[in-house]
């Protein structure tokens, strides 16, 4: 809804006029704009790839390829939808999220333990 009789003009000059708006260079408003475009960047894991030997199993075989691995399951069940107490008021697609990656750290920790359980015993 547009108010009749406003200037748009006049609204973008005070706009740019606000001391917290007016203090900032182009540069800082543009590098700004750009880190809020950039994707999150991916976890940063040990986890290897997995293979899918048959359906409903991940393999993870071991980095040096001794002929070891380590099976997960990739449909581990529905789990109930936990709600940290400072995401009470987000939206369910922000909580679904949140849960996902909860559950795929989870996962990589797994992985990670028993890779290093392997190395432990075996290399
Ligand atoms: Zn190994």
């Amino acid at each position: 809804m547009t108010e009749p009789n406003v200037d748009p003009d006049a609204l973008i000059r005070e706009y740019f006029a606000r001391p917290e708006v007016a203090a900032r260079t182009t540069a800082e408003l543009l590098a700004a704009r750009k880190a809020a475009e950039r994707p999150e960047p991916p976890l940063a894991t040990a986890v290897p790839a997995p293979e899918f030997p048959t359906f409903g199993i991940a393999r993870y075989h071991c980095p040096r390829q001794c002929g070891w691995w380590h099976d997960e399951p990739t449909d581990p069940g529905p789990s109930a939808l936990i709600i940290s107490a400072d995401q009470a008021g987000a939206d369910v697609g922000t909580m679904l999220s949140l849960n996902a990656k909860a559950r795929l750290l989870a996962l990589h920790g797994r992985v990670e333990r028993a890779i290093g359980e392997h190395y432990a015993a075996a290399h």
